[in-house]
């Protein structure tokens, strides 16, 4: 029986890792359930899977979960802040942490669940993206196993060789490239024009995919895709000009692994978390995610395309500071939460999400990011600067 921590397990992937626990009891336990201030919903995952520990960020939001989960008889202890998220990561109570938090919160306990050396099924993609080189290094020297949920990653980790998976090196290894697959999110057949006028319920309604409002705003202006080459850097090993990123509307293929012999590995299912998420878990078996077995005549036919930087200005953001290095591509995060943020609550266009980015990278000077205080004080330079640029 394998325990499990969830870190963020009320947003999107949180409850598609709870529903693929719940169809095998007798091979997972929950250790521990963490969320922001959702005290309805992890009360209602703490009835059902009566986790040791709650962790709510917030502390009023905990005092009001305390009450209910005392009020009910349940033996659930309800912790709050960021130290106890940090606490539940690297328990030795529990042997695998599915890091599922949005954003920059992600980092810390992420980070601690590899210095643990747990089985870490990666869905966060911000501790790969603000401290790539310091996370891997973490991995590696604690032992920890580093899981890729993240569909895109999950598809290419499945194209490759199982004994190889946990090397994280792939130059030089037969592979010429990866590539990425893209649906191009809801705005992939606007005209430039057309895109100042989009709002943020245009924006978050994507067209393959139920998922959080941050990454869905990301996947239409394909940051998110951008968020991806910087992590596949990291997790495989692989230089920019071997990861490629390739429009594919329906997004059945996940990704492709492309061999220097010619033959080009490509993962397919119908778009649902359920899939990575169990296949992750399971690594290296294999167990039922509760996935529609995936009907090819139905599909009919698969599309790709170019995806066009012009198009998509945040993906060419993203490949430019992953090729300046060091805290670059840190503070290209911090400044597309701000400018996503404040999309959201419309006080920006969409178009001037990519604007705010690219002064921000101009404006805050990149560091090595050899330490974890470099990268949380370039990120927080670059929230100031984004903040800034916004009035
Ligand atoms: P979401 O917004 O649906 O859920 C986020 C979770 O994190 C919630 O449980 C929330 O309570 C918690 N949370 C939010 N802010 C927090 C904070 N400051 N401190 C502690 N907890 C906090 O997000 P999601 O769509 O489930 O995405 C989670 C992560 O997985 C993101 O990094 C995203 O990029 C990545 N991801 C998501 C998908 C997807 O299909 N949703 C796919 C690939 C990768
Ligand atoms: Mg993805």
């Amino acid at each position: 029986m394998q325990a499990v921590t969830l870190l963020g397990s009320t947003g999107s992937i949180g409850v598609s890792t709870l529903n693929v626990l719940a169809q095998h009891p007798e091979k997972y336990r929950v250790y521990a359930l963490t969320a922001n201030r959702s005290v309805d919903s992890l009360f209602e995952q703490c009835q059902q899977f009566e986790p040791e520990i709650a962790v709510m960020l917030d502390e009023s939001s905990a005092l009001q979960l305390e009450k209910k989960i005392k009020a009910k008889g349940l033996n659930t202890q309800v912790l709050f802040g960021a130290e106890a998220l940090v606490q539940v990561a690297e328990s030795q109570h529990t042997d695998y942490v599915m890091a599922a938090i949005v954003g920059a919160a992600g980092l810390l306990p992420t980070l601690a669940a590899a210095r643990a050396g747990k089985h870490i099924l990666l869905a966060n993609k911000e501790a790969l993206v603000m401290s790539g080189g310091l996370f891997m290094r973490e991995v590696e020297e604690n032992g920890a196993t580093l899981l890729p949920v993240d569909s895109e990653h999950n598809a290419i980790w499945q194209c490759l060789p199982v004994a190889d998976q946990q090397q994280h090196h792939f130059q030089g290894k037969g592979v010429r490239r990866i590539i990425l697959t893209a649906s191009g999110g809801p705005f992939r057949d606007y005209d430039l024009a057309d895109l100042e006028h989009v709002t943020p319920e245009q924006a978050v309604a994507h067209p393959n995919w139920s998922m959080g409002q941050k990454i869905s705003v990301d996947s239409a202006t394909m940051m998110n895709k951008g968020l991806e080459v910087i992590e596949a850097h990291w997790l495989f090993g692989l230089p920019t000009e071997q990861i490629d990123v390739l429009l594919h509307r329906q997004s059945i293929i996940h990704s492709m692994v492309d061999y220097v012999d010619g033959s080009v590995l490509a993962q397919m299912g119908n778009p649902d978390m359920r899939t990575p998420i169990a296949n992750a878990l399971a690594w290296p078996n294999r167990i039922d995610s509760g996935v529609a077995p995936l009907d090819l005549v139905a599909v009919g036919r698969l599309d790709f395309s170019v995806a066009d930087h012009q198009h998509f200005p945040c993906l060419a953001l993203a490949y430019q500071a992953l090729e300046a290095g060091g805290t670059s591509t840190a503070i290209l995060n911090a400044a597309n939460e701000i400018a996503v943020e404040a999309f959201l609550k419309s006080q920006i266009k969409f178009t001037q999400i990519p604007q705010i980015i690219e002064q921000a990278l101009e404006k805050v000077p990149a560091s090595r990011g050899d330490t974890l205080e470099e990268v949380l004080a370039d990120d927080l330079h670059a929230r100031k600067v984004a903040e800034e640029l916004l009035k």
